[in-house]
């Protein structure tokens, strides 16, 4: 079959096995990426009408006991400073959002062990005290089921845990031994199970990847099915391991982003900071392979360049409002909407 004629396949059965994922990664021409692109497009505004969420991120602590070879926070880099967001800093993050009409609010951060579930779960319950109408989404890595549980039972609604690569031995190459695939995967099975509306991803373009990785990835996500999908193309960081590695290239993150789109028509899908840091008009690019949620940074501007995950990091240098506004105008210039709204998995997808 030709990878037109593979993409179509998808379209109709939503999934592919691994060979075929493994084609169309390895052989995927600019006219398959601009087919891929306008079905996943097509499907999207069916779904969803030309309408994007977005969802405040708060980079609330760049304080983390790992050491992903990737990342710019990872604990063994001495050149970051550290910090961490009290809980009325974190507040007044989500009053920002709140009046720019964010109903989602996205706390991400290292893994911090300072965050025990007690301070977690209290931070979780004002917040949903206070914005009873909002989500609140967590991204903070690994911690035990009794832990995603009981920040569950305080009122978070979604997680975040990207499974990087479903490849053990790719995994091996990003991460130190003690960081595992099996350990990732069981947290994302365990959060699913307890209720979360569950997100994975990866990094296109990461040390070791190939199409067969990639492919992977995607039996994965087909089988696993969330309710959020995270693509954006690696970026190095200078103070990492990987600083001397290539970028991951836009145009397989978009085709990766289409064919998820395909794959999970109902999926939310964001158009990442990664993609926009990698092009200026990456994220416009990401809404037009299918993307329908933007995530913009909330995070005070003093902490901003602390949080580093990669160099260049787009918004580093703009307020909160000025990086909304830009965000906005740009969604704005392609014929899209920012709505306010929850955006919930299933929910308010219909016209
Ligand atoms: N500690 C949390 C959240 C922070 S990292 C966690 O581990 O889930 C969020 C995501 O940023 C990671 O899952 C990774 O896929 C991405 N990321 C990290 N470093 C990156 C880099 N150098 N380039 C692109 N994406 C990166």
């Amino acid at each position: 079959m030709n990878n037109r004629e593979l993409i179509d396949l998808l379209n109709r059965e939503h999934q592919l096995d691994a060979a075929q994922w493994t084609q169309l990664f390895a052989t995927y021409t600019e006219e398959d990426l601009e087919y891929a692109m306008a079905l996943a497009r097509g499907i999207t505004v069916q779904r969803f009408g030309r309408k994007i969420y977005f969802r405040g991120i708060v980079e609330f602590s760049n304080i983390c006991k790992n050491d992903c070879y990737y990342c710019g926070i990872r604990c063994s880099n001495r050149k970051v400073s550290r910090y961490r967001l009290t809980e009325e800093d974190i507040l007044k993050c989500c009053a920002e959002g709140y009046e720019n009409g964010f109903r989602t609010f996205v706390l991400q951060g290292g893994e911090d062990g300072w965050f025990t579930d007690e301070r977690m779960c209290s931070i979780i319950r004002v917040i949903k005290a206070r914005y009873p109408d909002c989500a609140v989404t967590l991204s903070l890595g690994e911690r035990s089921r009794a832990s995603y549980q009981a920040m569950y039972d305080a009122g978070a609604d979604r997680y975040l845990l990207r499974h990087e690569t479903a490849d053990a031995e790719h995994y091996a190459k990003l991460h130190p031994a003690v960081q595992t695939l099996e350990s990732r995967m069981q947290c994302l099975n365990d959060l699913k199970e307890i209720g979360y509306q569950t997100g994975c991803g990866i990094m296109v373009g990461s040390p070791g990847q190939t199409p067969e990785t990639l492919a992977k990835d995607m039996v994965f996500m087909q089988a696993f099915k969330p309710h959020m999908v995270g693509i954006g193309p690696f970026l190095p960081h200078q103070d990492t391991p990987f600083k001397d590695e290539s970028a991951g290239s836009v145009q397989t993150t978009l085709f990766a982003l289409a064919l998820c789109r395909i794959m999970l028509p109902q999926v939310l899908l964001p158009s990442t900071t990664a993609l926009g840091t990698a092009e200026d008009s990456g994220r416009k690019a990401g809404v037009l392979a299918g993307c329908n949620v933007i995530m913009p940074n909330l995070s005070p501007m003093e902490v901003r360049e602390k949080y580093m995950l990669y160099d260049n990091k787009a918004g580093t240098n703009i307020s909160a409002a000025q990086g909304i506004a830009i965000l906005r105008r740009q969604m704005e210039e392609i014929g899209y909407e920012v709505v306010v709204g929850r955006g919930d998995f299933g929910k308010e997808n219909r016209k």
